[in-house]
């Protein structure tokens, strides 16, 4: 099995002003020195990438977008494009998050354009995936991952894929203080991991990034990436004060130490 490096990434959302970006990036970077065994991404809202650009530079910090559009330029009034969001420093993006699809009416489709227009610029995309409280109650999860797994990794080569994370984020957990068991989250991991198996052969399958997220916090965070198939986490409430996503880090960490 590939030993893949606990990937830690904050989402912080529409939340923080400069000042309050600046500071907590600081911060993040300052508790990030100890621990160089993860690797860990900030994605603020668009307003603070430079100011947190700023603040990460010379550390082994990196910085995510929390969304792209698929057209390179052009007039699409308050989007902002792959090249664009590049310039701007980033490396990551996120794509697909349940709150783009659920309020901005995202679909599979979309979020495949995206994906390819984040990898045409160089970007490491973070493609969100998971279904809701409905949908795990009628026994449809794994039918609807494989689905959107499958529509929105469409025509993308196998070395072209290497470059994607996927994040399983269960849109019953995320911000609700309901986290998915670990257990639970694994057998989901496992399955993704087995779709990509099919899809990209077992080397690239292995070595894919599969994050969870869903209100992860320090408390759940040794046990869930404890799973074989738990290799990070997309983290949102818990990423907006230094202290509790640095722990995290912590708990990644030493869960990962003790994965065989
Ligand atoms: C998220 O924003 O992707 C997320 C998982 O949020 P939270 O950790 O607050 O549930």
């Amino acid at each position: 099995m590939a030993k893949r490096l606990p990937l830690i990434v904050g989402n912080w959302k529409m939340n923080l002003t400069l000042a309050g970006a600046k500071a907590l990036a600081e911060a993040v970077v300052k508790g990030a020195a100890d621990l160089p065994e993860s690797k860990v991404v900030l994605a603020p809202p668009f307003t603070a990438l430079g100011e947190v650009r700023k603040a990460i530079a010379g550390s082994p910090v990196q910085l995510a977008a929390q969304n792209v559009f698929w057209e390179d330029q052009g007039a699409f009034t308050g989007e902002v494009s792959a090249p664009l969001v590049r310039d701007a420093g980033c490396q990551y993006v996120v794509i697909g998050h349940s709150e783009r699809r659920q309020i901005f009416g995202e679909t599979d489709e979309g979020v495949n354009k995206k994906i390819k227009a984040a990898l045409k610029s160089g970007l490491f995309p973070i493609f969100c995936l998971g279904e809701t409280l409905a949908e795990r109650e009628r026994g449809e999860t794994m039918d609807l991952l494989s689905r959107q797994l499958r529509t929105g990794l469409e025509g993308i080569a196998p070395g072209e894929f290497k470059s994607v994370v996927i994040a399983y984020e269960p849109v019953w957990a995320i911000g609700t203080g309901r986290t998915a068991a670990p257990g639970q989250a694994e057998e989901v991991h496992s399955h993704i991991r087995k779709k990509l198996e099919l899809a990209y052969g077992i080397g690239p399958a292995d070595c894919a990034i599969i994050l969870y997220g869903g209100s992860v916090k320090p408390a759940n965070s040794f046990a869930l990436l404890s799973e074989k198939n738990i290799d990070g986490f997309l983290v949102g409430g818990a990423s907006l004060e230094a202290e509790s996503f640095v722990q995290i880090m912590r708990e990644a960490i030493r869960a990962h130490k003790e994965k065989k």
